[in-house]
């Protein structure tokens, strides 16, 4: 049963209580791969704060933040994949999000068509 209240598994990561592979990490956001990658370069880039729980809350909320997970991830598949990737933010339930701290996907390498992650 989930606990709205209880911190994220990503929030739990930012704390360094689970263990992850941090590919990138600063005062406003970190990097991981995916555990389950859906592309040769699956990560994940999460804003530090757990205030938001979706790309439109984060959107409205901080304009700026949104703007420096977007370059990050630009930067990162700049490195990692040739500086073309999917960038993926599943939002709500019914559309595949599971994880309710936003986050977006970044998806490179060699994509099948229709990936959606
Ligand atoms: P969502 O389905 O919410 O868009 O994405 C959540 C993502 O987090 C999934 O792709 C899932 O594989 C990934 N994920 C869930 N738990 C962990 C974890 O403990 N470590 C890592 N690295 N990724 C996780």
């Amino acid at each position: 049963m989930s606990d709205d209240t209880a911190p994220s598994i990503f929030s739990r990561i930012i704390a360094g209580e689970i263990p992850a592979d941090i590919v990138f990490d600063d005062d406003r956001v970190i990097a991981i791969r995916d555990i389950a990658p859906q592309a040769p370069v699956h990560l994940l880039v999460i804003p530090k704060t757990d205030a938001y729980r979706d790309v439109v809350e984060l959107a409205a909320g901080d304009p700026a933040l949104l703007a420096h997970l977007v370059a990050t991830a630009s930067s990162l598949a700049d490195e990692l994949c040739g500086g073309q990737f999917r960038l993926v933010f599943n939002t709500g339930a019914e559309a595949g999000q599971t994880v309710f701290h936003v986050h977006a996907h970044v998806l490179g390498g060699g994509l099948e068509e229709g990936h959606l992650a």
